[in-house]
């Protein structure tokens, strides 16, 4: 997708993507690269991050990589310490690393709901509570949470990534106007079906004969009234719109970016 925004719309700006070596936090970090942001990607494995980073910095912006985990704490807070002490301030965080994978209820061992929920819901709160001293000092402070649509209606054996998301869109509303005195917005961005590595391994069914509905283009035409799958940019342009002054008056609002999948649930 071709850039609607002018180039340098974020400049001076500096945005910490968790998440951001992969998938969708990937194409986040690249359209805030693209707008003229410095940017910092955290997650836990090496291995994702320094490609993505280095791939990033073609843009001639400062990137650095910073080895996370949103479960703990201890680590958000230090995630943030090493972006303000290199890159100087933090204006907006992209809360986007998850973890997910099908599981009946009735068997979903304690520490696989303590991982899910830990890494989409804890992870969340503990990296906005890190970041909010650095936002609120920034002036125009945001935070967007990047949510999901599966618990609007109810999805069977996901039943730790819905509950974790029902919160993530709870937290929102809540920081939104507990924030809002500090001139941060907070906002989530529910995204459709975007066949990202992630997610094809989160959502490939128990059962091996189901078919692989995201190697087919034909099957999104017909479900998706946007007549295709979604992409990582499609979200990193909406995060673009956010974070921008155009953003100023708008939050604790989450905004479902999916081509009409969710309206239309799945109707062929
Ligand atoms: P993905 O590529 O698997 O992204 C998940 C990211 O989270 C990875 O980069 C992973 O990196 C990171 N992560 C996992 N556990 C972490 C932890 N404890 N600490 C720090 N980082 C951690 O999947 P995706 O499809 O891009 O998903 C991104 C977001 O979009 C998620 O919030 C997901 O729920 C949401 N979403 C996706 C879709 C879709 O169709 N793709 C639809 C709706 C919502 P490491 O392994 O390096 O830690």
């Amino acid at each position: 997708m071709s850039g609607v925004f002018r180039p340098e719309l974020l400049a001076g700006r500096v945005a910490l993507v968790t998440g951001g070596g992969t998938g969708i936090g990937r194409g986040v970090a690249e359209t805030l690269a693209s707008l003229g942001a410095d940017v910092a990607i955290a997650s836990r494995k090496p291995a994702h991050l320094e490609p993505a980073a280095d791939a990033l910095r073609r843009h001639g912006t400062r990137v650095i990589a910073v080895e996370t985990n949103v479960r703990e704490p201890e680590s958000a807070r230090r995630a943030v310490e090493r972006v303000t002490a290199e890159l100087g301030r933090l204006d907006l965080l992209v809360n986007n690393a998850a973890g997910n994978f099908y599981a009946p209820t009735a068997t979903l061992s304690p520490n696989a709901w303590r991982a899910v929920v830990e890494t989409d819901l804890y992870g969340t709160f503990f990296c906005s509570q890190a970041a909010y001293p650095a936002l609120r000092a920034s002036g125009a402070g945001r935070v967007i949470s990047i949510s999901m649509t599966l618990h609007y209606r109810g999805w069977p054996q996901m039943a730790h990534a819905t509950a974790a998301k029902a919160g993530v869109d709870a937290l929102t509303r809540t920081l939104a106007l507990e924030w809002a005195p500090d001139g941060i917005r907070v906002n989530a961005i529910a995204p459709g079906p975007i066949p990202t590595e992630g997610v094809k391994q989160a959502f490939t069914p128990p059962d091996a004969a189901a078919p692989d509905v995201f190697g087919m283009e034909s099957y999104a035409r017909r479900t998706i009234p946007g007549g295709r799958w979604g992409t990582p940019e499609d979200i990193g342009q909406m995060v673009a719109y956010l974070a921008s002054p155009a953003g100023d008056w708008i939050t604790g609002q989450i905004f479902v970016v999916d081509g009409g999948a969710w309206l239309a649930g799945g109707r062929e």
